[in-house]
C-alpha cells in the first residue's frame, strides 16, 4: 500500500455528550442515526424525499433523483423558490416579528431586522434588480462589505431566479474583473467602503477599476456604509437609497425548477486557481436547511453566530440560508475580532446572549495567542454549542476552545466541508455523538464516504488514504460554471466512480474520520508518506506554540525532509527553543517525524479566508522564487518576511 498515509498521531480523548444537551437535542439518540443514515444509503431517493418536507413547494417533484455522479439532477419537476422558504414561509406564524438578522458593525452601529422586515427590504431589492434589467438567469455579482444589505441581496435574487456570485470584500480590482468576466455578470452590488480594523477598506474604487476589464457589468448599485466619496458615473452607477424610496415592497416569488441554477462561488484557492463552483435551487436549499438542523440543533429560542465573512461558502449556507431556513436569529458582524480590543468577539458573545458559536481553527488559533484573559473577562454561560470549520482543528486548539470558550459544558462540532459539498458532510451530531480532539467523527446522514487508494480500493485498516464520497447528495456543486470538462475532470477523473476533492483522512477504529490535510501536501520521508497536520498538531500542543505550518522539501538522503513554519506564542524563539521543538516533536510522534528545520516566523501565509498556503511555503523551504498563483493570498508581507527568515 505504498500511497498510503501513515498515522503518528496519538490522540486519544474522548468527550460524550453532555446528558442535558442529549435529552433535548434534535437528534438524540444514536438508533436514530443509525436508522437514518442506513436508509439515506439504502434508498437515497426515499430518505431525501421525506426530508423535502421541511421545504415549502409550489409544485412537488416528480423524480427526487435522476442520473448518477457526475451529472446528477435533483427533485426533477419541482419547482421552488428559495427566498420563500426563507421568509414567506415565516410570516405565517409567531416568527413574523423575530429577529432574523441581528447585525453590528464594527464602529458598535446596530441593527435588528425582524422577519417582517427582512421579507420587505428584500421584495423591494428584487423589484429594484427587475427594474434595472435584470432576468431570471442573469448573473449578479456581490462585492460587499458585512452589512445587511449583503443578505437582502442575496435573497433578491433568489426570488428572481438571478444568479449571484459574491466576491470576498477583500479582493482586489483584478479578482473581480476576473470573476465577472467569468461569470459575465450582468450588474454588480456594491458598497462605497466597509470598516476592517477601524480603517476603511474601499470596495466602489475597486469596482471602478474593475469594470475597465469587466465589459459585461451594466450596472452598479451602491450601498452608502462609510459615507466616503465616491465617483459615480451617470446611467450606470445608482445609489441603493434612491433605488428602495420609489419601488414596490411587494413582489411575488418566481417559481423556480428545482435545478434552477443558484450561485457561483470561487474556492478559497489555497491549491490553486479559484473553481467557479455552481449550486442549484432545491438539492442545496435542503442540504443547509437540515445540515442546520441536526449539526447546530437550531431551536426557536437560540441566537447562533457563525462568524464567516458571506464572501465564503460557510457564510452562505450557515450565517444566512440554513439559519434563516430554519427560522432562527442570525448574527452578523462586520469586523475584525480585534477591534476595538481583542475581546470583541467575547463581547458580542455577552451582549447578544448568543447560544451557539461557529468558527475557523484559524480564528480560534489567534484566540490562545492573545491569550485567556480576554474571554475570561466575559460571560460566556449562554453559549451551548460550539463549532469549527476550514482547516483541520489541531487537538490542543480543540482543548483551548473546549476548556475556556466551551468551559467544558458545550459540545464542539468539528464539520468537514467543502465549497463544492454546498453543505456540512461529516461531523459530531452534538446530541449522540462523544467527540475527539481533531476528529470530525462520522458522516451525516445521506453522506457515503470512503477512505481509497489512488486505483478506488478501500484502505484497510485504520491507515490514512484519500477521502471520497461514493454517493451522490442533493447539495452537491453541478457543474464548474461554463467548464463542465473541467468539473469532471477536477473531481471525478481521478479515483474510478467516486467524488474525490484533493483531501486526505483516516478511519480510527470506532469508524470516527480524521482529516489529515491536503493530498498535495503530503510528506514524503524515507519513503514513509505522512500528514502535515499530524506534525504540526504535535507542534501546536508545545506550550510556546501557537500556530504551525508543515512542508518538504528537497532532502539528498530522505527524499524529502521535514520544513516547520512555527509561530510563537509571546517571545521571540532561540535556537534552544529550536532544538527543544525538534526533540518535542520527535517523543510525541516518533523518530520518522523528526523536523529537520525550525523556522520562527511572526505571522504564516493564508488565503483571505484564513487557510494556510503550505504550497506557497514549500518554494521557500525549497529556496524557489515564487512560481505559483498568489490571487488568494491574504498579506503579500508574509511571504516577503519569510523568504528572510533563514533556518
Ligand atoms: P481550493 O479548492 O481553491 O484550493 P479550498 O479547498 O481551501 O480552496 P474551501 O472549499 O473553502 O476551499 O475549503 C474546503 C477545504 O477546507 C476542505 O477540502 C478541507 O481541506 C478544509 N476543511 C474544511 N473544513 C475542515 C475540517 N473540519 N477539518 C479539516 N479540514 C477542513
Ligand atoms: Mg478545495
Amino acid at each position: 500500500m505504498s500511497e498510503a498515509i501513515e498515522s503518528v498521531l496519538n490522540e486519544t480523548r474522548k468527550f460524550p455528550p453532555p446528558s442535558d444537551f442529549a435529552a433535548q437535542a434534535n437528534i438524540s439518540s444514536e438508533e436514530q442515526y443509525q436508522q437514518m443514515w442506513t436508509r439515506a444509503k439504502e434508498d437515497p431517493a426515499g430518505f431525501w424525499g421525506d426530508m423535502a418536507a421541511n421545504l415549502d413547494w409550489f409544485k412537488k417533484w416528480d423524480t427526487v433523483l435522476d442520473g448518477a455522479m457526475p451529472n446528477t439532477k435533483w427533485f426533477v419537476g419541482g419547482k421552488i423558490n428559495l427566498s420563500y422558504n426563507c421568509l414567506d414561509r415565516h410570516l405565517l406564524g409567531p416568527n413574523k416579528n423575530k429577529a432574523a438578522i441581528i447585525w453590528e458593525g464594527e464602529p458598535g452601529d446596530t441593527r435588528v431586522l425582524r422577519y417582517q422586515d427582512l421579507h420587505r427590504e428584500v421584495c423591494k431589492f428584487a423589484n429594484v434588480l427587475k427594474k434595472l434589467g435584470v432576468q431570471t438567469g442573469d448573473r449578479v455579482t456581490l462585492y460587499m462589505p458585512m452589512i445587511p444589505e449583503l443578505a437582502i441581496a442575496m435573497l433578491a435574487c433568489t426570488r428572481i431566479g438571478a444568479i449571484h456570485s459574491i466576491i470576498f470584500g477583500g479582493f482586489s480590482a483584478e479578482a473581480v474583473a476576473d470573476r465577472n468576466n467569468d461569470a459575465q455578470a450582468k450588474l454588480i452590488v456594491t458598497a462605497d467602503a466597509g470598516w476592517r480594523r477601524g480603517k476603511e477598506v474601499f470596495l466602489k474604487s475597486a469596482v471602478d477599476a474593475s469594470l475597465e476589464k469587466s465589459p459585461s457589468v451594466q450596472k452598479v448599485v451602491v450601498v452608502r456604509r462609510t459615507g466616503s466619496p465616491v465617483e459615480m458615473v451617470p446611467d450606470r452607477d445608482y445609489w441603493w437609497h434612491d433605488l428602495m424610496k420609489d419601488v414596490s415592497a411587494e413582489c411575488d416569488p418566481v417559481q423556480l425548477d428545482a435545478e434552477h441554477p443558484l450561485f457561483i462561488l470561487y474556492t478559497s484557492g489555497s491549491t490553486g486557481k479559484p473553481k467557479g463552483v455552481l449550486h442549484t435551487t432545491a438539492g442545496y436549499l435542503l442540504g443547509a436547511t437540515m445540515t442546520s438542523k441536526w449539526v447546530f440543533d437550531l431551536k426557536d429560542e437560540d441566537t447562533y453566530w457563525c462568524t464567516a465573512d458571506i464572501g465564503w461558502v460557510t457564510g452562505h449556507s450557515y450565517v444566512v440560508y440554513g439559519p434563516l431556513a430554519n427560522g432562527a436569529t442570525t448574527v452578523m458582524y462586520e469586523g475584525a475580532p480585534n477591534w476595538p480590543d481583542e475581546g470583541r468577539f467575547w463581547e458580542l458573545i455577552e451582549k447578544y446572549r448568543v447560544s451557539i458559536f461557529y468558527t475557523a481553527p484559524t480564528a480560534i488559533r489567534a484566540f490562545v495567542k492573545w491569550g485567556d484573559d480576554w474571554p475570561n473577562r466575559h460571560d460566556l454561560s449562554s453559549l451551548r454549542l460550539l463549532g469549527t470549520v476550514g482547516e483541520p482543528i489541531n487537538p490542543e486548539a480543540w482543548m483551548w476552545y473546549h476548556k475556556i470558550i466551551g468551559q467544558e459544558r458545550c459540545p464542539i462540532v468539528d464539520t468537514w466541508w467543502q465549497t463544492e459539498t454546498g453543505g456540512i458532510m461529516i461531523s459530531p451530531l452534538p446530541g449522540i455523538t462523544p467527540t475527539k480532539p481533531g476528529s470530525c467523527t462520522r458522516p451525516l446522514p445521506g453522506v457515503v464516504p470512503d477512505i481509497v487508494t489512488k486505483d478506488g480500493q478501500t484502505v484497510p485498516g485504520t491507515n490514512g488514504g484519500l477521502l471520497v464520497m461514493k454517493q451522490p447528495w442533493p447539495s452537491m456543486l453541478r457543474t464548474l460554471y461554463g467548464d463542465h470538462d473541467r468539473f469532471v475532470q477536477t473531481y471525478f477523473s481521478e479515483i474510478p466512480g467516486a467524488y474525490f476533492a484533493g483531501d486526505g483522512a483516516r478511519r480510527d477504529e470506532d469508524g470516527y474520520y480524521w482529516v489529515m490535510g491536503r493530498v498535495d501536501d503530503v510528506l514524503n520521508v524515507a519513503g514513509h508518506r505522512l500528514s502535515t497536520m499530524e506534525v504540526e498538531s504535535a507542534l501546536v500542543s508545545h506550550p510556546r506554540v501557537a500556530e504551525a505550518a508543515v512542508v518538504g522539501f528537497p532532502h539528498d538522503l530522505k527524499g524529502e525532509g521535514i520544513c516547520c513554519f512555527v509561530s510563537l506564542k509571546g517571545l521571540d524563539g532561540d535556537d534552544a527553543l529550536k532544538k527543544e521543538l525538534i526533540a518535542h516533536v520527535r517523543k510525541q510522534i516518533g523518530a520518522l517525524a523528526t523536523p529537520d528545520q525550525i523556522r520562527f516566523a511572526a505571522a504564516l501565509p493564508k488565503t483571505r479566508s484564513g487557510k494556510i498556503m503550505r504550497r506557497l511555503l514549500r518554494d521557500i523551504a525549497a529556496g524557489r522564487e515564487k512560481t505559483q498563483d498568489t490571487t488568494t493570498l491574504e498579506d503579500y508581507n508574509v511571504l516577503a518576511k519569510l523568504r528572510e527568515s533563514d533556518e
